[in-house]
């Protein structure tokens, strides 16, 4: 089952909705606007506000769920899920032949700086290795 975003326990807004303080979690309830391109049940997908490559785009879950170091195995699906969408939002981007990069970054050595779990889909140029 999905959680909708406004069942969980944040201070209640005016209107009595729970208002997240989680800025994704926020995205994913249409509270703040982004360029959405990817919908379902278990994640959204959006592109970032800062783009660091002519495709960069997020995926993220619905559940707010803080990293990487969160998941459980009750999750196995939803991981996969967050990456067969990458692949997928990479070929409508027109990537799949090129290469592209999916990346996951978790905690302050990571380099996370939203602490809500999501995968960037990165690619329309060549991408340097390693990361810095
Ligand atoms: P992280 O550094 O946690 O791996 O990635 C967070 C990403 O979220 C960054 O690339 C940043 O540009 C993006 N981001 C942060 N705030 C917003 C926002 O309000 N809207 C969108 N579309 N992207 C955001
Ligand atoms: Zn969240």
């Amino acid at each position: 089952m999905v959680l909708s975003p406004r069942r969980r326990r944040y201070p209640p807004t005016r209107k009595g909705r729970a208002l997240s303080a989680c800025i994704f979690c926020r995205i994913a309830a249409g509270e703040i606007p982004s360029t959405i391109v990817h919908e379902d049940d278990q994640c959204l997908a959006f592109r970032d506000i800062e783009p660091r490559a002519p495709t960069h785009i997020l995926i993220v879950p619905r559940r707010h769920i803080s990293s990487l170091d969160d998941l459980t195995g009750d999750d196995t699906a939803l991981a996969g899920h967050l990456q067969l969408v990458a692949a997928r939002l990479a070929a409508a981007e027109g990537l799949a032949g090129r290469g592209y990069r999916v990346v996951v970054n978790c905690g302050e050595e990571g380099g996370q700086s939203v602490p809500h779990l999501h995968v960037h889909l990165l690619g329309g140029r060549r991408l340097g290795w390693p990361p810095g």
